[in-house]
């Protein structure tokens, strides 16, 4: 650096990135927020200010395209954000068909935000189609999936519920989070537009929020839900896709790891005599089953959950005996957790009171039986 410079000059200029030598073999975070302008006023790759783009959401949004199947992904800072985006999507006075176990926090704002901003909604149970085809209305928008549910992991007939939603002139949107595209793609079912939090099996480690919308090319609906992304700026840092593309490249070897020991601890919890009943697509006796080995591509998942004899106190104390599973909220991470989803929901929720939700993460299978089978004797 040029002799000539004040000390605070050369503290600025001095750590500024020259580049064009390396050639990383892994993704450099580019934590810039702004990109320098050519002398005749053009910008690089179209880099200007890191709101609108930057290096590391361009590179996770393709990403996110591709394993979806779909024309063009938007990264948002959370799932529920990638929600929020499709709901302002929405105009005042359009009526949406929401499942009637829709992940709570999606229902809540539903009920606590969109409802004064105009939008209507019914509550319907996605698995009974002629409730599904009552529900429209001459105002319905949008229809929302999410199969399998949460946390009762009903299955909804996906194609089929397009089918009817094309015949009512909505678009249907899929919250595809628990399946991952590795287990079953929406778009290829013929949604519109597939939502994830990125926070579960993408992440994968339970370190970084994370939320994102795929759509196949429809320029106007893209173009909505861009302006929404970039003018509100609910968007995911350079370290957040980072942190989201590093977990997607094992993505594919944990869910189906995860997958495989959730059938088999399934089918263990299925056989035990303190189990009322296990609510997992994989079992023969779950009512989606037939569907779900149609729609579901290499298996079902890695989420399941269990009712246990006795109400609540019994499965409330089954989750603290439990070693392996830690007590916590969320899903789809490397470590098991469990979680009494009624305890989460509060009284209003339709979830039973001895149902425990299981996320089924990548330690031994049998460490993870062994450990179900000592918590259920002790109670
Ligand atoms: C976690 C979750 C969300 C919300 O995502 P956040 O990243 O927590 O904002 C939405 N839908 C489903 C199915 C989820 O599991």
């Amino acid at each position: 650096m040029d002799r000539k410079y004040h000390f605070e000059t050369i503290s600025v200029k001095s750590t500024q990135p020259q580049l064009d030598k390396i050639t990383p073999v892994s993704m450099p975070v580019y934590l810039s927020t702004t990109y320098e302008r050519n002398p005749d006023g053009s910008y690089n790759d179209d880099y200007i200010y890191s709101r609108a783009d930057n290096p590391n959401r361009r590179i996770l949004e393709s990403s996110l395209a591709q394993l979806e199947g779909g024309d063009i992904a938007y990264a948002f800072s959370s799932g529920m954000a990638a929600v929020n985006a499709v709901f302002q999507s929405l105009s005042p006075g359009d009526h949406l068909i929401l499942p009637d176990d829709i992940y709570f926090n999606i229902y809540l704002l539903m009920e606590e935000v969109y409802c004064r901003w105009g939008l209507q909604y019914s509550l319907i149970d996605m698995s009974d189609t002629q409730a599904v085809r009552q529900a429209f209305r001459p105002n319905t928008r949008l229809i929302w999936l999410e199969s399998p549910s949460n946390p009762q992991l009903k299955i909804t007939d996906i194609a089929y519920t397009i089918k009817i939603a094309r015949e009512n002139g909505a678009l249907v949107a899929v919250d595809n989070t628990w399946p991952t595209p590795v287990l079953q793609n929406p778009l290829e079912l013929g949604a519109d537009i597939v939502v994830h939090s990125t926070t579960k099996y993408f992440g994968g480690h339970s370190d970084v929020l994370g939320g994102c919308i795929v759509l196949n090319k429809q320029a106007e609906l893209a173009e909505r839900i861009r302006k929404i992304q970039i003018y509100s700026g609910s968007v995911p840092s350079p370290f957040d896709c980072w942190l989201i593309s590093r977990g997607i490249q094992t993505l594919p070897l944990r869910v189906m790891a995860q997958t495989d020991s959730a059938m088999r601890l399934a089918e263990f919890l299925n056989q035990h005599a303190k189990v009322e009943k296990v609510n997992y697509p994989g079992l023969p006796h779950h009512p989606g089953h037939e569907i779900a080995k149609r729609q579901m591509k290499a298996g079902f998942g890695a989420m399941l959950s269990v009712l246990i004899k006795g109400g609540q106190q019994p499965a409330v104390q089954v989750s603290n005996y439990l070693k392996l599973f830690t007590t916590a909220t969320s899903l789809g991470g490397v470590e098991s957790l469990v979680e009494h989803r009624k305890s989460v929901e509060g009284a209003a929720s339709k979830t039973p009171d001895n149902l425990l939700r299981i996320s089924v993460g990548l330690e031994n299978i049998q460490d993870l039986v062994e450990d179900w089978r000592q918590a259920l004797d002790r109670i």
